[in-house]
């Protein structure tokens, strides 16, 4: 049953409940869930993403691997239908960027251009932000040939029974060009060292892989497109020579890494090497007591709308045993 856990009053000021960073399926899913148990979530929602809120789908069309949705939903129909669950609840919800925060001591202090807010816990759920290489055409094809998610569109009719290529040159680019054979017609990897970073099981699979081509030295220039407008190859260069070259392709597939959103809790919590925040395995807990995080902000690994959700569900039932056990 859902518990009410009133807003305590502090030296004359509000003090939240809950905080949560951020208006992905992490972010609205930890607000309904936080709604749902009376703890009257603030959301700041953010509008990075192009002004809107709603996170990394809101830059796709169809979204076919939501559970719940047997013929696909947008991208943006699925975020506008999380953010409306999350208000019919009561979450209040802030179209703004948080810039600053501070979890040093409790109560926590959230502030954005519009407010300061102070607040018993904090949910983190910022997201990620798939590196680009920022071709010259890259906005003009974004979604209409280039992608950042094979298991995302690797299944769209855009793609399937294609010449594809993906660049990088690590575990990700790898997995992704491995991935891509189960639909595309053949596969090139472009990497632009002498040689793959992937670890020595992935290199071998890509090897036995009679699909797959890898193009060492090779640097993406440009996309190159047929007279209807369409995605037809690519413009290429050999990194050791300088020549250039043209490469058939109907899609382009950036397996260059992520950047988390973590920005804001750096030197307050802990974070791994590459920027992601360390949570305790198995839970949303950081390194602050009463600070969660949810979503792609903590998963270098499966970066999927739905384990974003239910991470995001995972921080607010954790938030809300830590704020009944603290009270
Ligand atoms: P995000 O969706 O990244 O949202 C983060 C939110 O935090 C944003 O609203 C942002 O504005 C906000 N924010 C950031 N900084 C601040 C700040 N300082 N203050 C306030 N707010 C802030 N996954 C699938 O499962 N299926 C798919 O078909 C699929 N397709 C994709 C297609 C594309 C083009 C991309 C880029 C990704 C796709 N993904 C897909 C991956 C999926 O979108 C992500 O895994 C998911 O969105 C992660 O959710 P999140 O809530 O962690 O973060």
């Amino acid at each position: 049953a859902a518990q009410v856990i009133e807003l305590l009053m502090f030296a004359g000021e509000v003090i939240e409940n809950v905080v949560i960073i951020g208006s992905g399926p992490a972010g609205y899913t930890a607000a309904i869930y936080a709604a749902r148990a009376n703890l009257k979530p603030v959301v700041f929602e953010g509008y990075q993403m192009g002004g809107v809120p709603g996170g990394q789908l809101m830059t796709t069309t169809e979204v076919e691997n939501f559970p719940g949705f047997p013929e696909g939903i947008t991208g943006p129909d699925l975020m506008e239908n999380m953010r409306k669950q999350a208000e019919r609840w009561g979450a209040e919800l802030y179209p703004e960027d948080v810039e600053s925060l501070s979890v040093g001591t409790a109560p926590f202090t959230v502030q954005s251009s519009e407010r300061k807010v102070k607040c018993h816990s904090i949910i983190y759920a910022t997201g990620a932000t798939a590196k680009r290489l920022r071709l010259p055409r890259e906005e003009e094809f974004w979604s209409r040939g280039i992608s950042a998610c094979a298991i995302c569109d690797g299944a769209s009719p855009l793609f399937k029974g294609q010449v594809l290529a993906v660049v990088g040159g690590g575990d990700t680019a790898t997995e992704e060009a491995l991935y891509l054979t189960k639909y595309a017609g053949h596969v090139h990897l472009l990497v632009r060292r002498d040689q793959l970073r992937a670890s020595k099981a992935m290199q071998d699979r890509l090897n036995n892989n009679p699909n797959i081509t890898v193009h060492y030295n090779t640097e993406t220039v440009d996309v190159l497109s047929n007279t209807k407008g369409q995605m037809s190859g690519l413009l290429l260069r050999r990194v050791d020579t300088g020549e250039e070259t043209e490469l058939e392709a109907k899609g382009l597939f950036y397996g260059i890494g992520h950047s988390p959103n973590s920005q804001l809790l750096e030197g307050q919590v802990e974070l791994d090497s590459s920027g992601y925040v360390l949570v305790r395995e198995g839970t949303s807990n950081t390194s602050v007591e009463g600070v969660f995080a949810a979503g792609d902000v903590q998963d270098h690994e499966w970066r999927q709308a739905v384990t974003a959700a239910g991470s995001g569900c995972i921080a607010a039932l954790s938030a809300e045993r830590y704020l009944t056990s603290n009270n």
